[in-house]
């Protein structure tokens, strides 16, 4: 059954003008933010526990704060998330949260139960930059990066809006957008997830999706321990290039290396390559054995992804039948595979149907319709 309920419909009225949002900050930042105004650094470990672990909001409820600290905080700072303006829930218990962002753009976070654990699924943009060919947030264009605070207050705002009908155990920074391309903000935005004073998940349960933006990668590894996913979906830098365009600025032996590097964090550390399977695109054994070559000298899982379809795409998800051939090829070479369940279809929430709301800056969604409509000999859509 679907559940359809809409919510709110207005752009959010900012708290205060020119507030702080203190969901910008992880302890660190939080650390230096109460320095700066002559506090303790601790005061960073009491805020974040009366936000994210008691649930507070108010400063006036921040009891051990002093009286003065807790009227600076109420003049000059807020605690704001972005706003729930749609919840649906699909017949298989997905849920999917349109939020909208104070620009007046729409993000998607969506949440997948299971019965061992609930994984939300989180946007690091508004739409995407890149231009990957089988992915509809692809096809909306861009607007800008997401804060800190909106990408960890879609944490915060899910967690609330689930009370006791649903623990986020792991997130998969996979919604819409290309995560490393927000490096900061999304880095932060982990941190919190991690903190044992906010979230308090393990690195083992935050995972970070990546199209292979390769110095953004070795960044990572450096500043951020947490789990890494690739998207890979092609064998040859020549398909590659075609469904993953950033492939021809850091192509698959630059990729492989970042990597193995990754891997090198701890033992027995696996970096998750994700594969999408499009019918006669990417999905022959040849390719298959091609995989089992490509990762020879990388520490690998892989997860097969269905393809799943959005209005005029260009492909067509494989079958079943084939599906299974690839795993079992993969698995008899000693890969560890697994094909991810498709969740939430009915909603539009499965992998890579996520849009949001994006007031296009790239203008490419633009050029998309002028193709399709080209392609279908329609009129031209009006600019
Ligand atoms: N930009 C990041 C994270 C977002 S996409 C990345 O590329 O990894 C999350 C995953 O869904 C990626 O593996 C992406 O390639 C995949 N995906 C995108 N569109 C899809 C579609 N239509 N069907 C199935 N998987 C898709």
């Amino acid at each position: 059954m679907l559940i359809f309920s809409l919510l709110k419909k207005s752009v959010p009225e900012p708290v205060k003008p020119n507030a702080i949002n203190l969901l910008d900050f992880d302890r660190k930042g939080l650390a230096a933010f109460f320095v700066g105004m002559g506090e303790k650094p601790f005061r960073a470990t009491q805020l974040l526990k009366w936000i994210y672990q008691e649930g507070i909001e108010d400063f006036d409820l921040m009891t051990n704060l002093s009286k003065p600290l807790r009227a600076y905080l109420k003049e000059h700072c807020c605690i704001a998330t972005p706003e729930i303006v749609l919840e649906q829930q699909a017949s298989d218990g997905t849920r999917k949260w349109v939020l909208q962002t104070s620009c007046g753009n729409r993000v998607e976070t969506v949440f997948i139960p299971e019965e061992s654990r609930g994984t939300l699924c989180v946007s690091s943009q508004i739409g995407c930059a890149l231009a990957c060919t089988f992915c509809s947030t692809a096809q909306q264009g861009f607007n800008r990066n997401l804060t800190t605070a909106e990408i960890i207050g879609q944490v915060y705002a899910a967690q609330n809006r689930l009370g006791n009908a649903g623990k986020i155990t792991n997130v998969v920074m996979m919604g819409m957008g290309e995560p490393l391309l927000n490096f900061d903000n999304v880095v932060a935005a982990m941190n919190l997830m991690m903190d044992d004073f906010s979230f308090g998940l393990s690195k083992r349960r935050v995972t970070i999706s990546t199209s292979g933006v390769v110095p953004a990668m070795y960044r990572l590894t450096e500043v951020c321990d947490v789990s890494l996913a690739v998207s890979l979906h092609a064998v040859t830098d020549e398909l590659r290039d075609e469904l993953v365009p950033i492939n021809k600025k850091y192509p698959l032996n630059e990729l492989m290396e970042a990597c193995r590097e990754n891997a090198k964090l701890a033992p027995r550390r696996t970096v998750t390559f994700e594969y999408v399977m499009l019918d006669g695109i990417n999905d022959s054994l040849t390719d298959a054995h091609g995989l089992v070559k490509l990762l020879e000298t990388v520490p690998a899982k892989i997860n097969l992804i269905p393809f799943n379809p959005f209005p005029n795409s260009p492909y067509r998800c494989s079958s079943n039948n084939r599906i299974n051939q690839f795993k079992t090829l993969l698995n008899d070479a000693g890969i560890v595979t697994t094909i991810r369940k498709t969740r939430g279809e009915d909603i539009d929430a499965a992998c890579g149907q996520l849009v949001g709301q994006v007031q296009d800056k790239s203008r490419r969604h633009l050029k998309q319709q002028l193709q399709t409509s080209e392609q279908n000999g329609a009129a031209q859509p009006s600019v």
